[in-house]
């Protein structure tokens, strides 16, 4: 483990430079005065060998470079490199420039002026002086590198030795350790955790309840950050976010908005604000990806319309509300400058659910894309709220959140809002929770661009080199999966078009138009689409099995990834989404290369047991060894072949198509549903007796993890495609035991899927 009070710099002696012998012992000199005072010396013998260093190491406080100032181009280019990476790993880092002052009194490069904050004449100074100015130096970068609340906590753990008689009881971890399945839990975690777990009592630190403190300043600075009016810190996930902004904003009967491609706290935000939803269809194309809602399901004629439509009793016309979700778990973003624009003519107030999208406002790949665009300062128009999980695409620990909120028409009184705050908060947060979420956003401050530009930059070379493998195997008369993004992509400057497997990386890595959808291109799927309306994240990558035509059309043979996906997950490998024909997975900053590598490898893998058919056990030893009558004379592609038949003769894929393509009827609003829970007026009703029935809770298929119907709403006819729906999963199960799917709100009992009813 690193200890923190360790303090280490970087010595560049690059060869090029010809440092006399006696500037090489000066700079001795300097090295073994540091270490006495603690400061660990690491020492690279040129700039290049310097770069990976510091790319590297993030406990590096300071780099110490050793010039004649007068460099070479060759060398120039090379420690403006070295310059380069170290602004960008380490921001405001102290960079010393060592020199003899005879050699360079005429030449200094502009760029090493520019880019180190002293210089230090070694001949000059002693030793000690110059070591005394490095390390006031890095006291001063420590002082500033911690975000507000960190570094609260940070000090409070170094001077506070307090006794304390308030919760929580284990006092600093001391409880703990009284117990030897007590002492297991302290030394796994260790100590810093437990001595920072104290009370709310601890009034030095402020409050996150009533932001103040360092709670306060620390969602100031996040509000800067992330460009809005006001931020707030949650630990309650986003899920909690997105209950308090509703609570916050809706009262009983008022209409919200709603993207029907919703995470279930969207649901859980109209039970506890009791209002009536109305919903906003997404598409879906022929792998089952979800689209977004197309500008035609925004008009203020269409959210007239859905509004007259709803049978729920609702407030005269208060549409208090309307929620987006971006991007979509299929990485497809909104041009949000034009939602918000078209959505405003309907209401004052607009969410932005961008969990699994707080690091757009940092790379200028997603310009227009996200809520919190440019300065809070020009926003004019709508209230805007945005919502982000910290945790899950920026560095945080679970249960980290943000809401963002910019204020505008109908302006939000943050005094009010925090009594919807407070409802869903704890009296009792984990503040490494709360310091998770201020590193998180110094971290984007400070790194944002090269740390989003970095994962961009991998994304892309994954999703090249499969386009490449996938344009090798076809020309040789064999399959590959193949990447979901444009086939093609035309360079904007000079208008020279590439097949994207060639095209330059550089392109690909900053060219917001080689990732927008356009109007009826094939691959996609989504048919007519608005101009500039969407455009994919580069970094959330699907792929696709073979198995469906470009007409929507199934193939003779295809590879069902539900198969691919239990193959890869045991070779330690896991998609964030596995649909009908597509396995999605996130690039994020905790990617590396190794990492991508490895997944390709396994594709590989799949297929050449595919191609030759080799026995299932091979392929899922652990499945034939559960289920050996069923699977243990097969070989994969026969199994393959079989899932494939079943998609094409029991078409869930279509049913479900069906199911979203008409919306169920409304019953009760989700809170009245809830309440017949809560009542137990409620029983559980098997899937060949659903016809019009009310569900009590929202059903949600995993894939696609879109609610096929929201609590309070009404089952169709027997023959209607929600209860083919269920049956064909019901079919699916019994056919390939070990692939069962997963279906929020339904309980299977005896391989039949039943749901809790409404009693009526
Ligand atoms: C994950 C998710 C949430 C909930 O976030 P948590 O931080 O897990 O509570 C909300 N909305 C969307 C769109 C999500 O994907």
């Amino acid at each position: 483990m690193n200890d923190i009070a360790l303090r280490q710099i970087l010595i560049i002696e690059d060869a090029a430079v010809d440092n006399s012998q006696v500037m090489h012992s000066a700079i001795d000199a300097v090295a073994a005065e540091l270490e006495t005072r603690e400061i660990s010396v690491i020492q690279a013998a040129s700039y290049a060998e310097a770069v990976p260093l510091v790319n590297n190491n993030m406990d590096l406080d300071a780099v110490l470079i050793a010039t004649d100032m007068n460099l070479e181009p060759a060398s120039a280019a090379a420690a403006a490199d070295l310059l380069k990476a170290v602004h960008c790993r380490h921001g405001e880092m102290p960079v010393f420039l060592l020199a003899d002052r005879a050699a360079t009194a005429e030449a200094m490069s502009v760029e090493l002026m520019r880019d180190a904050n002293e210089f230090i004449w070694i001949f000059e100074d002693s030793p000690l002086f110059i070591a005394g100015r490095i390390e006031g130096a890095i006291e001063r970068y420590r002082r500033n590198l911690l975000p507000p609340l960190m570094k609260a906590i940070w000090e409070y753990n170094e001077h506070n030795h307090e006794y304390s008689w308030a919760a929580p009881g284990h006092q600093g971890g001391r409880g703990f350790t009284k117990s030897p399945i007590g002492k297991k839990f302290y030394d796994f975690y260790g100590e810093n955790l437990f001595r920072t777990d104290t009370g709310i009592e601890r009034t030095s630190i402020g409050s996150l309840l009533d932001h103040s403190g360092a709670f306060g300043v620390s969602e100031a600075e996040t509000a800067r950050t992330f460009g809005a009016d006001r931020s707030y810190s949650v630990v309650v996930g986003t899920s909690g976010s997105n209950r308090t902004l509703m609570q916050a904003v809706l009262a009983p009967r008022d209409i919200a908005i709603c993207d029907r491609n919703c995470h279930k706290s969207i649901e859980q935000g109209l039970i506890v604000s009791g209002a009536v939803p109305v919903y906003m269809r997404p598409t879906r194309n022929r792998y089952g990806i979800i689209g977004v809602i197309p500008p035609s399901e925004m008009t203020p004629e269409a959210i007239a319309a859905k509004i007259k439509a709803t049978p729920l009793s609702h407030s005269d016309d208060n549409r208090a509300y309307a929620v987006v979700t971006n991007c979509t778990y299929d990485g497809l973003c909104y041009n949000a400058a034009k939602a918000e624009k078209i959505l405003e003519n309907s209401v004052d107030r607009i969410h932005f659910d961008e969990a699994w999208y707080g690091y757009a406002r940092f790379n200028d790949m997603y310009r227009n894309h996200f809520a919190m665009r440019g300065d809070p300062a020009d926003h004019k128009g709508a209230t805007i709220f945005a919502t982000h999980s910290t945790h899950k695409l920026l560095c945080a620990l679970s249960q980290a959140s943000y809401i963002h909120v910019r204020n505008g028409r109908r302006a939000i009184s943050f005094d009010r809002m925090n009594q919807a705050y407070m409802l869903h908060a704890t009296t009792s947060p984990l503040y490494a929770i709360c310091a998770s979420n201020d590193i998180a956003s110094r971290m984007m401050a400070v790194n944002g661009q090269s740390l989003t530009q970095e994962v961009i930059d991998e994304a892309v070379d994954f999703r090249q080199a499969l386009a490449r493998l996938n344009r090798d195997f076809r020309k040789s008369g064999s399959w590959f999966f193949e990447v979901w993004n444009a086939p093609t992509v035309t360079d904007p400057h000079t208008g020279r078009t590439y097949d994207f497997a060639d095209a330059p990386r550089e392109l690909l890595c900053h060219e917001q138009s080689c990732w927008r959808l356009r109007s009826n291109e094939v691959w996609h799927g989504f048919g007519k689409l608005e101009a500039d309306w969407v455009m994919l994240d580069p970094i959330k990558v699907s792929i696709l099995g073979p198995g469906m035509g470009d007409d929507g059309k199934m193939l003779d043979h295809g590879v069902p990834a539900a198969l691919v996906s239990s193959y890869i997950y045991y070779q330690g490998i896991v998609p964030t989404r596995t649909t009908d024909f597509q396995l999605m997975f996130l690039f994020s900053m905790g990617i590396t290369k190794g990492k991508w590598v490895t997944l390709l490898n396994a594709l590989l893998k799949f297929k050449e047991f595919y191609d030759r058919n080799a026995p299932v056990s091979d392929l899922l030893p652990d499945l034939t060894a559960a289920y050996p009558d069923r699977y243990s004379s097969m070989g994969t592609r026969d199994l393959c072949d079989q899932m494939f038949a079943y998609l094409k003769t029991n078409t869930p894929g279509e049913k479900l198509n069906a199911a979203f393509d008409q919306l169920p009827a409304q019953a009760l609003t989700p809170r009245d549903a809830f309440m017949k829970i809560v009542r137990d007026e409620v029983e559980l009703v098997p899937s060949d007796q659903l016809a019009g029935r009310i569900t009590a809770n929202s059903i949600i298929p995993y894939p696609p993890g879109i609610p096929m119907l929201m609590s309070g709403e009404r089952f169709g006819d027997a023959g209607s495609p929600q209860i083919g729906y269920l049956k064909a999963l019901a079919e699916w199960d019994h056919q390939f035991p070990g692939f069962e799917h997963e279906t929020e709100g339904c309980t299977v009992v005896d391989g039949v899927y039943n749901v809790m009813c409404v009693k009526e």
